[in-house]
């Protein structure tokens, strides 16, 4: 039996225009696909009632599940529930719903907020239709048929969205027997594409079950594991650790995991404490880690030593060492990182000094050149290592924080291995 037909419509004329990028129908589509359903199209629409009539109506025909998103708000250019309430019920009086208005005043009394009239729109509904409750705003989802087609309309703020998709839409929506199918993420930094998928060899091979597959985002090389039928989870699982184990040490995480979140896992576990020396990067290593949250128990702080001068006064690196090497060097990188174990008592640290123009360069030192050196106080010892980071100055500064982290990793997994873009 083949898989169920679905359709996502996004209503909106900020996604129209382009000023909001349109995540929901990413989010939706990932999520029926994960169900087992065939997602087969998406369509996006303005504010306009006559524009979500017709996809509806045309979508509904061809699919057995829609899922709107967006338009469902009390303003006039909310329209969603007055096409839905045209296309089921041929324009009636929609009814107020009891649920619907008791969950409106309890959320404006929740919040010690008077409602505006024109919320008690969103207490309507078609009379054909039902609500969705929506516990974390103001506009109730709705669900109906249309012809054969199960339709849900959803609040457009994501946050809204999902609780609604994954309580009321997901479990109605699965096909009875369904395969299971479970999907793994391991994230990789360090190599491209191209030279993973061949340490990856013949599990990337088109048909084979789990399917591995790998993308790239921002530098990480994602590698995506899909298993479908019976046990899927378990040998999603296998797999994925087939996997890492195939691109150690590029594979820093599972799931969710960053470079930061791994690297400070690490710390933890060999109860070190992490401190950074930034130049180039400015900070974006530092913004890295704290955007884990709880990483104050493994990152300790650090410097942006943007001058020499602070490079010297804030770091203690030797002022004869800059004018004779200059701040882009080894000798450079790996003061700055001695001294931050040393300022900061921190017993591992990174540190990075490049150019990541687009001016700057000088000769034997492009645009891109960055020494990172990773201090390691416990072994008493570091290491400086020099890359050429292509790309404009925003991807030199990414990629530049990112491949310190990993290093830092490294030096604490005693692992080792070339990095795409150093250049010894
Ligand atoms: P509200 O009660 O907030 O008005 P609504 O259902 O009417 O809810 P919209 O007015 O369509 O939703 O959108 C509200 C906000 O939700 C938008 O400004 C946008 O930030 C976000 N949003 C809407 N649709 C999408 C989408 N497809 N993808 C991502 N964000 C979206
Ligand atoms: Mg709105």
């Amino acid at each position: 039996m083949s898989a169920p037909r679905a359709a996502v419509l996004s209503v909106g004329d900020e996604l129209v225009l382009g000023a909001t990028l349109d995540t929901n129908s990413r989010t939706v589509s990932g999520a029926l696909r994960d169900a087992g359903l065939d997602v087969t199209e998406h369509r996006t629409v303005a504010d306009d009632r006559a524009a979500i009539e017709e996809a509806l109506a045309a979508l509904a025909a061809r699919n057995s599940v829609v899922v709107v998103t967006g338009g469902l708000g009390p303003t006039d250019d909310d329209l969603t529930r007055d096409a839905l309430n045209a296309e089921l019920d041929g324009g009636a009086a929609q009814v107020e719903d009891p649920q619907a208005r008791a969950d409106l005043e309890a959320w404006f009394a929740g919040r010690g907020r008077p409602m505006a009239s024109i919320n008690l729109r969103q207490a309507l509904r078609p009379r054909s239709a039902r609500i969705l409750r929506n516990l974390e705003g103001t506009a109730p989802g709705l669900a109906a048929r249309v012809g054969g087609a199960r339709v849900y309309c959803l609040p457009g703020p994501p946050r809204e969205m999902v609780p609604l998709l994954e309580r009321d839409v997901l479990p109605e929506v699965r096909p009875e027997g369904a395969p299971q199918v479970v999907a793994r993420v391991v994230g990789s930094f360090g190599i491209g594409e191209s030279a993973l998928a061949e340490m990856l060899g013949d599990r990337m091979a088109r048909g084979r079950e789990p399917a591995v597959g790998t993308t790239a985002s921002g530098s990480v090389v994602s590698v995506r594991v899909v298993a479908r039928g019976a046990d899927a989870a378990r040998r999603a699982d296998a797999e994925a650790g087939e996997c890492a184990r195939a691109i150690a040490p590029y594979a820093f995480g599972r799931g969710d995991a960053t470079l930061a979140s791994s690297l400070l896992d690490a710390c933890r576990a060999a109860r070190r404490t992490l401190a950074v020396a930034e130049s180039c990067t400015g900070g974006l290593v530092g913004g890295m880690l704290t955007a884990v949250p709880g990483s104050s128990d493994a990152f300790a702080g650090g410097w942006i030593t943007y001058t020499n001068e602070l490079k010297s006064s804030a770091l203690g690196v030797d002022r004869g060492l800059i004018e004779r090497h200059g701040a882009v060097s080894a000798e450079v990188a790996l003061a700055m990182a001695e001294g931050a174990c040393r300022a900061s008592g921190a017993s591992l640290s990174v540190a990075i000094t490049g150019i990541a123009g687009p001016g700057g360069a000088v000769p034997g030192k492009p645009v891109g050149t960055v020494w990172i050196a990773v201090h390691d106080a416990v072994r008493g010892s570091g290491r400086a290592r020099r890359f050429e980071f292509p790309g404009a100055r925003d991807i030199v500064r990414d990629r530049a924080a990112k491949t310190a982290l990993q290093l830092a990793r490294w030096q604490l997994a005693g692992e080792d291995a070339p990095i795409i873009w150093e250049r010894p």
